[in-house]
Protein backbone atom coordinates (compact mmCIF):
# COMPACT_ATOMS: atom_id res chain seq x y z
CA UNK A 1 0.00 0.00 0.00
CA UNK A 2 1.01 3.49 -1.16
CA UNK A 3 2.10 6.35 1.72
CA UNK A 4 0.07 8.96 1.08
CA UNK A 5 3.20 11.36 1.48
CA UNK A 6 4.77 10.07 -1.68
CA UNK A 7 2.03 11.33 -3.48
CA UNK A 8 3.01 14.36 -5.66
CA UNK A 9 -0.19 17.28 -5.48
CA UNK A 10 -0.73 16.61 -9.47
CA UNK A 11 -0.97 12.88 -8.87
CA UNK A 12 -3.21 13.06 -6.05
CA UNK A 13 -5.36 15.54 -7.57
CA UNK A 14 -5.58 12.84 -10.27
CA UNK A 15 -6.76 10.38 -8.26
CA UNK A 16 -9.69 12.39 -6.83
CA UNK A 17 -10.49 13.20 -9.97
CA UNK A 18 -10.43 9.61 -10.61
CA UNK A 19 -12.84 9.24 -7.58
CA UNK A 20 -15.15 11.76 -9.01
CA UNK A 21 -14.17 14.31 -6.04
CA UNK A 22 -13.80 17.59 -6.31
CA UNK A 23 -10.34 19.23 -5.97
CA UNK A 24 -10.68 21.08 -2.54
CA UNK A 25 -10.35 17.62 -1.30
CA UNK A 26 -6.73 17.60 -1.49
CA UNK A 27 -6.55 21.07 0.34
CA UNK A 28 -9.05 19.06 3.36
CA UNK A 29 -6.62 16.13 3.64
CA UNK A 30 -3.74 18.48 3.66
CA UNK A 31 -4.76 20.69 6.34
CA UNK A 32 -5.66 17.46 8.56
CA UNK A 33 -2.20 16.27 7.96
CA UNK A 34 0.10 19.00 8.49
CA UNK A 35 -2.91 21.19 11.03
CA UNK A 36 -4.87 18.38 12.35
CA UNK A 37 -1.76 16.02 13.25
CA UNK A 38 -3.90 13.43 11.24
CA UNK A 39 -2.48 10.16 11.50
CA UNK A 40 -5.61 7.58 10.09
CA UNK A 41 -7.94 8.79 7.43
CA UNK A 42 -11.13 8.06 9.78
CA UNK A 43 -9.72 11.22 11.64
CA UNK A 44 -10.63 13.03 8.76
CA UNK A 45 -14.08 13.37 9.68
CA UNK A 46 -15.07 16.78 7.37
CA UNK A 47 -14.36 14.40 4.34
CA UNK A 48 -17.29 11.89 2.78
CA UNK A 49 -17.36 8.32 4.54
CA UNK A 50 -16.97 6.50 1.09
CA UNK A 51 -14.14 8.72 0.36
CA UNK A 52 -12.62 7.78 3.91
CA UNK A 53 -12.82 4.43 3.42
CA UNK A 54 -11.30 4.57 -0.85
CA UNK A 55 -8.29 6.54 0.77
CA UNK A 56 -7.73 3.85 3.56
CA UNK A 57 -8.08 1.06 0.78
CA UNK A 58 -4.95 2.40 -1.29
CA UNK A 59 -3.14 4.87 0.66
CA UNK A 60 -1.19 4.90 4.06
CA UNK A 61 -0.99 8.20 5.94
CA UNK A 62 2.39 7.16 7.52
CA UNK A 63 4.19 4.41 5.61
CA UNK A 64 6.73 3.63 9.13
CA UNK A 65 6.36 2.09 12.22
CA UNK A 66 7.66 3.34 15.48
CA UNK A 67 10.38 0.30 15.76
CA UNK A 68 11.48 2.49 18.91
CA UNK A 69 11.03 5.55 20.97
CA UNK A 70 13.70 6.73 23.32
CA UNK A 71 13.33 9.73 25.31
CA UNK A 72 16.88 11.71 26.89
CA UNK A 73 17.24 13.19 30.49
CA UNK A 74 18.04 16.31 28.42
CA UNK A 75 14.74 16.72 26.56
CA UNK A 76 15.98 14.72 23.66
CA UNK A 77 13.59 12.49 21.60
CA UNK A 78 14.91 9.84 19.22
CA UNK A 79 12.64 7.71 16.89
CA UNK A 80 14.10 4.49 14.98
CA UNK A 81 11.33 4.27 12.58
CA UNK A 82 10.77 0.94 10.42
CA UNK A 83 9.58 1.36 7.06
CA UNK A 84 7.77 -0.66 4.27
CA UNK A 85 10.35 -2.47 3.50
CA UNK A 86 11.82 -3.37 6.65
CA UNK A 87 14.76 -0.83 6.58
CA UNK A 88 15.23 1.30 9.40
CA UNK A 89 15.88 5.02 9.72
CA UNK A 90 16.31 7.54 13.02
CA UNK A 91 14.81 11.06 13.37
CA UNK A 92 15.66 13.17 16.56
CA UNK A 93 13.53 15.84 17.93
CA UNK A 94 16.01 18.28 20.12
CA UNK A 95 14.20 20.82 22.34
CA UNK A 96 16.89 24.07 23.16
CA UNK A 97 14.81 27.33 24.72
CA UNK A 98 12.22 28.30 22.07
CA UNK A 99 13.71 25.81 19.85
CA UNK A 100 12.45 22.64 18.54
CA UNK A 101 14.39 20.91 15.99
CA UNK A 102 14.21 17.91 13.92
CA UNK A 103 16.97 16.09 12.84
CA UNK A 104 16.42 13.87 9.94
CA UNK A 105 17.64 11.40 7.36
CA UNK A 106 17.91 11.35 3.87
CA UNK A 107 19.52 7.89 2.73
CA UNK A 108 18.92 3.85 4.54
CA UNK A 109 22.78 4.19 5.38
CA UNK A 110 25.19 6.06 3.75
CA UNK A 111 27.97 5.51 0.82
CA UNK A 112 30.40 8.51 1.95
CA UNK A 113 32.29 6.31 4.93
CA UNK A 114 33.64 8.88 7.14
CA UNK A 115 35.57 6.45 9.05
CA UNK A 116 34.32 8.31 12.69
CA UNK A 117 30.31 7.64 11.88
CA UNK A 118 27.86 5.38 12.46
CA UNK A 119 25.58 5.09 10.01
CA UNK A 120 28.17 4.95 7.16
CA UNK A 121 29.46 1.78 8.91
CA UNK A 122 27.05 -0.58 6.98
CA UNK A 123 27.07 1.01 3.62
CA UNK A 124 24.50 2.45 1.65
CA UNK A 125 21.01 0.77 1.39
CA UNK A 126 18.72 3.05 -0.40
CA UNK A 127 17.55 6.85 -1.16
CA UNK A 128 14.48 7.84 1.48
CA UNK A 129 11.19 8.88 -0.73
CA UNK A 130 10.17 12.35 -0.44
CA UNK A 131 7.07 10.65 1.86
CA UNK A 132 9.38 9.29 3.83
CA UNK A 133 11.31 12.36 4.38
CA UNK A 134 8.23 14.27 5.26
CA UNK A 135 7.21 11.67 7.44
CA UNK A 136 10.01 11.61 10.09
CA UNK A 137 9.14 15.58 9.89
CA UNK A 138 5.28 14.91 10.97
CA UNK A 139 6.26 11.86 13.34
CA UNK A 140 8.45 14.49 15.12
CA UNK A 141 5.81 17.59 15.12
CA UNK A 142 3.61 15.06 16.37
CA UNK A 143 5.51 14.32 19.53
CA UNK A 144 5.51 18.02 20.53
CA UNK A 145 1.92 18.71 22.52
CA UNK A 146 -0.60 21.37 20.31
CA UNK A 147 -0.18 24.32 22.58
CA UNK A 148 -3.47 25.71 21.19
CA UNK A 149 -5.26 22.26 21.23
CA UNK A 150 -3.79 20.12 23.94
CA UNK A 151 -6.91 17.22 25.00
CA UNK A 152 -8.67 18.63 21.90
CA UNK A 153 -10.14 15.96 19.50
CA UNK A 154 -8.80 15.88 16.01
CA UNK A 155 -11.86 17.64 14.59
CA UNK A 156 -11.95 20.52 17.40
CA UNK A 157 -8.28 21.01 17.17
CA UNK A 158 -8.10 21.76 13.40
CA UNK A 159 -11.16 24.17 14.04
CA UNK A 160 -8.81 26.02 15.44
CA UNK A 161 -5.01 25.53 13.53
CA UNK A 162 -4.16 29.12 12.58
CA UNK A 163 -5.96 30.77 14.84
CA UNK A 164 -2.14 31.95 17.12
CA UNK A 165 0.51 29.32 15.70
CA UNK A 166 2.74 31.86 16.47
CA UNK A 167 2.22 32.32 20.64
CA UNK A 168 5.01 32.24 22.61
CA UNK A 169 4.61 29.17 24.85
CA UNK A 170 3.78 28.91 28.20
CA UNK A 171 7.23 26.90 28.81
CA UNK A 172 9.19 29.49 27.71
CA UNK A 173 12.23 30.37 29.72
CA UNK A 174 12.10 26.33 31.33
CA UNK A 175 14.59 24.26 30.48
CA UNK A 176 13.78 21.62 28.05
CA UNK A 177 13.51 18.78 30.48
CA UNK A 178 11.47 20.57 32.48
CA UNK A 179 8.92 21.53 29.60
CA UNK A 180 9.06 17.74 28.81
CA UNK A 181 7.37 16.97 32.10
CA UNK A 182 5.27 19.21 31.69
CA UNK A 183 3.97 17.96 28.23
CA UNK A 184 0.54 17.34 28.13
CA UNK A 185 0.12 20.56 29.94
CA UNK A 186 0.35 22.98 27.62
CA UNK A 187 3.75 23.29 25.97
CA UNK A 188 4.59 24.66 22.18
CA UNK A 189 3.91 22.86 19.17
CA UNK A 190 5.48 23.76 15.93
CA UNK A 191 8.54 22.46 14.62
CA UNK A 192 11.10 25.51 14.54
CA UNK A 193 14.13 24.46 12.99
CA UNK A 194 14.98 21.50 10.37
CA UNK A 195 18.74 20.16 10.32
CA UNK A 196 19.19 17.59 7.61
CA UNK A 197 22.14 16.11 8.96
CA UNK A 198 21.00 12.27 10.21
CA UNK A 199 21.65 8.83 8.20
CA UNK A 200 22.79 9.72 4.83
CA UNK A 201 24.50 12.43 2.37
CA UNK A 202 21.26 14.78 1.52
CA UNK A 203 22.82 16.07 -1.42
CA UNK A 204 22.74 12.85 -3.24
CA UNK A 205 19.59 12.78 -2.17
CA UNK A 206 18.55 16.05 -3.51
CA UNK A 207 15.19 15.73 -5.75
CA UNK A 208 13.67 13.97 -2.93
CA UNK A 209 14.83 16.37 -0.18
CA UNK A 210 13.88 19.46 -2.04
CA UNK A 211 10.42 17.92 -2.54
CA UNK A 212 10.13 17.54 1.13
CA UNK A 213 11.41 20.83 2.11
CA UNK A 214 8.87 22.82 -0.78
CA UNK A 215 6.19 21.25 1.51
CA UNK A 216 7.70 21.57 4.68
CA UNK A 217 8.15 25.23 4.47
CA UNK A 218 4.93 25.65 2.21
CA UNK A 219 2.16 27.68 4.70
CA UNK A 220 -0.24 24.87 3.96
CA UNK A 221 2.65 22.60 4.91
CA UNK A 222 4.27 23.02 8.24
CA UNK A 223 4.96 26.43 7.62
CA UNK A 224 8.66 26.79 8.53
CA UNK A 225 11.25 29.69 7.36
CA UNK A 226 13.58 28.57 4.70
CA UNK A 227 15.81 29.98 6.69
CA UNK A 228 15.89 27.63 9.68
CA UNK A 229 16.37 24.70 7.53
CA UNK A 230 19.76 23.65 7.73
CA UNK A 231 21.47 21.10 5.20
CA UNK A 232 24.53 19.55 5.67
CA UNK A 233 26.63 17.88 3.24
CA UNK A 234 29.87 15.95 3.07
CA UNK A 235 31.33 18.14 0.45
CA UNK A 236 29.79 17.40 -3.54
CA UNK A 237 30.64 20.36 -5.29
CA UNK A 238 28.28 20.49 -8.43
CA UNK A 239 25.19 19.65 -5.89
CA UNK A 240 26.30 22.47 -4.15
CA UNK A 241 26.23 24.75 -6.73
CA UNK A 242 23.22 23.28 -8.16
CA UNK A 243 21.22 24.35 -4.24
CA UNK A 244 22.93 27.88 -5.18
CA UNK A 245 21.19 28.48 -8.14
CA UNK A 246 17.91 27.53 -6.70
CA UNK A 247 18.38 30.59 -4.56
CA UNK A 248 16.57 29.71 -1.60
CA UNK A 249 17.35 30.67 1.99
CA UNK A 250 18.46 27.12 3.77
CA UNK A 251 21.51 26.90 5.32
CA UNK A 252 24.38 25.23 4.08
CA UNK A 253 26.68 23.07 6.75
CA UNK A 254 29.34 21.66 4.75
CA UNK A 255 31.31 18.86 6.91
CA UNK A 256 35.22 19.35 6.78
CA UNK A 257 36.79 17.19 9.62
CA UNK A 258 40.29 18.48 8.29
CA UNK A 259 42.00 21.61 6.93
CA UNK A 260 44.19 19.13 4.17
CA UNK A 261 43.69 16.71 1.81
CA UNK A 262 46.08 14.62 2.81
CA UNK A 263 43.98 14.57 5.78
CA UNK A 264 40.73 14.81 4.87
CA UNK A 265 41.48 11.59 2.79
CA UNK A 266 41.73 9.54 5.73
CA UNK A 267 38.61 10.85 7.27
CA UNK A 268 36.17 11.38 4.72
CA UNK A 269 37.19 8.82 1.83
CA UNK A 270 35.26 10.14 -1.08
CA UNK A 271 37.41 13.09 -0.79
CA UNK A 272 39.88 12.17 -3.15
CA UNK A 273 38.04 11.95 -5.87
CA UNK A 274 37.01 15.83 -4.57
CA UNK A 275 39.38 17.90 -2.75
CA UNK A 276 39.03 20.48 -0.31
CA UNK A 277 39.73 23.37 -2.86
CA UNK A 278 37.09 22.33 -4.92
CA UNK A 279 34.61 21.66 -1.91
CA UNK A 280 35.66 25.37 -0.47
CA UNK A 281 34.93 26.84 -4.06
CA UNK A 282 31.59 25.83 -4.53
CA UNK A 283 30.57 26.83 -0.61
CA UNK A 284 32.03 30.34 -1.70
CA UNK A 285 29.92 30.09 -4.77
CA UNK A 286 26.99 29.15 -2.59
CA UNK A 287 27.60 32.42 -0.44
CA UNK A 288 27.47 34.18 -3.49
CA UNK A 289 24.15 33.11 -4.83
CA UNK A 290 22.30 33.05 -1.86
CA UNK A 291 24.44 35.65 0.73
CA UNK A 292 23.74 33.05 3.28
CA UNK A 293 26.92 32.21 5.64
CA UNK A 294 28.33 29.07 5.23
CA UNK A 295 29.10 26.76 8.14
CA UNK A 296 31.83 24.46 8.27
CA UNK A 297 31.27 21.45 10.48
CA UNK A 298 34.65 19.55 11.99
CA UNK A 299 34.26 16.51 13.93
CA UNK A 300 37.16 16.74 16.47
CA UNK A 301 38.49 13.09 17.21
CA UNK A 302 41.63 12.77 19.57
CA UNK A 303 45.25 12.65 17.90
CA UNK A 304 44.31 12.63 14.44
CA UNK A 305 42.77 15.98 13.63
CA UNK A 306 42.89 17.92 16.88
CA UNK A 307 46.35 18.85 17.30
CA UNK A 308 47.51 22.69 17.20
CA UNK A 309 48.58 22.51 13.62
CA UNK A 310 45.36 21.50 12.27
CA UNK A 311 44.16 24.52 14.18
CA UNK A 312 46.76 26.83 12.24
CA UNK A 313 45.94 25.23 9.08
CA UNK A 314 42.29 25.37 9.29
CA UNK A 315 42.41 29.11 10.13
CA UNK A 316 44.67 29.97 7.04
CA UNK A 317 41.85 27.75 5.27
CA UNK A 318 38.41 29.58 6.35
CA UNK A 319 40.15 33.17 7.57
CA UNK A 320 38.80 34.96 4.23
CA UNK A 321 35.67 33.29 3.68
CA UNK A 322 32.08 34.18 5.41
CA UNK A 323 32.25 31.00 7.25
CA UNK A 324 31.05 29.35 10.91
CA UNK A 325 33.26 26.94 12.23
CA UNK A 326 31.17 24.24 14.28
CA UNK A 327 33.38 22.11 16.26
CA UNK A 328 31.34 18.55 17.50
CA UNK A 329 33.81 16.56 19.97
CA UNK A 330 33.53 12.77 18.54
CA UNK A 331 31.02 11.09 20.60
CA UNK A 332 32.55 7.29 20.77
CA UNK A 333 31.14 4.93 18.77
CA UNK A 334 31.26 1.44 20.12
CA UNK A 335 33.58 -1.10 17.37
CA UNK A 336 35.26 2.42 16.20
CA UNK A 337 39.24 3.51 17.43
CA UNK A 338 38.38 7.24 17.61
CA UNK A 339 38.42 8.81 20.99
CA UNK A 340 36.76 12.51 22.21
CA UNK A 341 39.68 15.06 22.22
CA UNK A 342 41.46 16.18 25.74
CA UNK A 343 39.45 19.09 27.18
CA UNK A 344 42.51 20.99 27.01
CA UNK A 345 43.19 20.27 23.35
CA UNK A 346 39.97 21.11 22.44
CA UNK A 347 40.15 24.55 24.25
CA UNK A 348 43.20 25.46 23.20
CA UNK A 349 41.96 24.84 19.33
CA UNK A 350 39.20 27.15 19.67
CA UNK A 351 41.61 29.63 21.33
CA UNK A 352 43.99 29.10 17.90
CA UNK A 353 40.84 29.85 15.67
CA UNK A 354 39.62 32.68 17.46
CA UNK A 355 42.48 34.56 17.73
CA UNK A 356 42.49 34.28 13.61
CA UNK A 357 38.83 35.91 13.87
CA UNK A 358 36.96 33.01 13.18
CA UNK A 359 33.50 32.71 14.44
CA UNK A 360 33.66 29.54 16.51
CA UNK A 361 31.01 27.34 18.46
CA UNK A 362 31.13 23.85 20.40
CA UNK A 363 28.28 21.90 19.52
CA UNK A 364 26.54 21.18 23.04
CA UNK A 365 26.28 17.01 23.32
CA UNK A 366 22.44 16.18 23.56
CA UNK A 367 20.90 12.82 23.97
CA UNK A 368 24.15 11.09 24.96
CA UNK A 369 22.25 8.78 27.19
CA UNK A 370 20.13 7.54 24.12
CA UNK A 371 22.47 6.99 21.72
CA UNK A 372 21.37 10.08 19.64
CA UNK A 373 24.53 10.75 17.29
CA UNK A 374 23.62 9.64 13.74
CA UNK A 375 23.19 6.24 13.21
CA UNK A 376 24.40 4.44 16.66
CA UNK A 377 20.38 3.60 17.50
CA UNK A 378 19.83 1.83 14.24
CA UNK A 379 23.34 0.29 14.78
CA UNK A 380 22.32 -1.36 18.13
CA UNK A 381 18.60 -2.61 16.90
CA UNK A 382 20.62 -4.69 13.49
CA UNK A 383 23.21 -6.13 16.43
CA UNK A 384 22.53 -9.19 17.81
CA UNK A 385 20.46 -8.60 21.42
CA UNK A 386 23.74 -9.43 23.51
CA UNK A 387 25.75 -6.62 21.75
CA UNK A 388 22.71 -4.66 21.78
CA UNK A 389 22.06 -4.72 25.48
CA UNK A 390 25.94 -3.90 26.49
CA UNK A 391 25.91 -0.78 23.34
CA UNK A 392 22.72 0.94 25.56
CA UNK A 393 24.06 0.37 28.81
CA UNK A 394 27.61 1.91 27.82
CA UNK A 395 26.18 4.85 26.64
CA UNK A 396 23.95 5.13 29.49
CA UNK A 397 26.50 5.74 31.75
CA UNK A 398 28.43 8.26 29.44
CA UNK A 399 29.83 11.69 30.90
CA UNK A 400 26.47 13.81 30.01
CA UNK A 401 28.57 16.74 30.39
CA UNK A 402 27.47 19.29 28.17
CA UNK A 403 30.37 21.49 26.51
CA UNK A 404 29.50 25.44 25.04
CA UNK A 405 33.04 27.56 24.48
S1 LIG B 1 29.02 11.54 8.60
FE1 LIG B 1 27.28 11.88 7.21
S2 LIG B 1 28.19 11.72 5.17
FE2 LIG B 1 29.67 10.78 6.58
S3 LIG B 1 29.15 8.57 6.58
FE3 LIG B 1 28.02 9.53 8.27
S4 LIG B 1 25.99 10.03 7.42
FE4 LIG B 1 27.40 9.68 5.70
Amino acid sequence: MRALLDLTAEDFHAWLQAQGQPPLRARQVRRWLFAGRAESFEQMTDLPLALRQALAAQFQVFGSRIARHLRSCDGTNKLLLRLTDEQLIECVLLLEDDRHTACISTQVGCGMGCVFCASGLAGFERNLTTGEILEQLLRLRNLLPDEQTAGMNPAARLQTAGMNPAARPKTAGMNPAARLQTAGMNPAARLSHIVVMGMGEPLANLDNLLAALDVATAKDGLGLGARHVTISTVGLPAKMRRLADLKKQYHLAVSLHAPNDALRNQIVPTNDRTGIAAILDAADYFYAQTHRQVTYEYVLLRGLNDQPRHAEELARLLQQRQAHLNLIPFNDVEGLPYQRPEQASLTDFVARLRRRGLVVHVRKRKGADIDAACGQLRRSALAPRGEQALTLSRRGAEDRREERE
